[in-house]
């Protein structure tokens, strides 16, 4: 990976990265409605970076499994479009940044049932259900890609669901119910609302470490490649490394492009996945959160490095 000629090397820089921006006192928030996401001690701080070149740099909790929440819908969105013609589900989500928070109702009613973008909750259901015509259990297909992707270390354990989590999550989902149910309403889901929110909330509760997540993620960075052969088209990598730049940080996503440059993808769970093109994924978490629900320690840490690298889209 190509860094400023006199930058330190990756693992120095990283291991800078934590020293810098471990948070020291409680500031953000936990999700409410998810009880779970409220157990990591505030100070959790950990950063991955895989490289196209095959190698791994990780510092801080890079090991310690996090709750991806919707870094999935990443992974679930190019299961989807590699699954099947991807046109069939571009006429049923649009690829616009909301401008609303995550889980807005209002904005689904007022445009018909077509969710702005996959990213924000109503379009992750509407592409949970697309991917379950082909894979019933669309949660079960996505661990196992992740699982595929990431690799196992000797004694680590992988990507799993953690089934407690998402139970109390599902009974918790009345918006998200509400979001489906609407959808269903404007002819926009195909499968019982119930069934496709079990399946999303699962998606969300899979655990995995940062090292897992940036190299379950590295297809994105190199043409669609994945560690087990092609996972999307070179057009569809590119595709959708756009939709992180411009819908994966939500009502955030000027911001986040403004600050870090790079596609991102942020989850409750505290996580961000950043993609660099032709050179790497990124995965950082810090389970404290700004207003938007992204990672705050996450964002700077991600803004820092970016600036000390060099990486960007621009
Ligand atoms: N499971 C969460 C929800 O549906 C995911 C949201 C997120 O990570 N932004 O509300």
């Amino acid at each position: 990976m190509t860094t400023a000629l006199d930058s330190p090397p990756l693992d120095l820089v990283l291991d800078d990265i934590v020293r810098n921006h471990r948070p020291r006192t409680e500031e953000g928030s936990v999700p409410a409605g998810i009880p779970h996401l409220s157990s990591p001690p505030f100070s959790r701080f950990g950063i991955a970076v895989a490289t196209s070149a095959g190698d791994v740099f990780s510092a801080g909790d890079a090991d310690v499994p996090f709750s991806i929440q919707s870094i999935s819908k990443v992974f679930t969105l190019a299961l989807a479009l590699s699954a099947d013609d991807p046109g069939a589900l571009w006429s049923r989500v649009l690829r616009e940044p909301s401008g609303t928070s995550f889980n807005s109702l209002v904005q689904l009613e007022v445009e018909h049932g077509i969710p702005r973008n996959p990213f924000i909750n109503s379009g992750a259901l509407v592409v949970t259900d697309h991917l379950m015509e082909g894979f019933p259990d669309a949660a079960g297909h996505l661990l196992r890609f992740l699982s595929r992707e990431a690799g196992r270390r000797i004694g680590g354990q992988g990507p799993f669901i953690d089934e407690d989590a998402a139970k109390s999550e599902l009974a918790n989902s009345s918006r998200n119910l509400a979001l489906a149910h609407f959808l269903k309403d404007f002819g926009n889901l195909r499968r019982p609302a119930q069934a496709v929110v079990e399946n999303y909330v699962r998606q969300c509760s899979i655990m995995m470490t940062c090292v897992e997540t940036a190299k379950a993620a590295l297809f994105l960075a190199q043409d669609g490649r994945g560690a087990q052969g092609t996972v999307v088209s070179r057009s569809e990598a590119k595709r959708i490394s756009s939709i992180m730049l411009t819908c994966g940080m939500y009502d955030a996503a000027g911001e986040f492009a403004y600050r870090v440059g790079l596609p991102g993808k942020s989850g409750v769970g505290g996580g961000i996945l950043a993609i660099v093109p032709g050179e790497g994924a990124i995965c950082v978490w810090s389970p404290r959160l700004d207003s938007k629900g992204n990672s705050l320690a996450g964002t700077a840490a991600l803004a820092d490095l970016a600036d000390r690298t060099g990486w960007s889209v621009f």
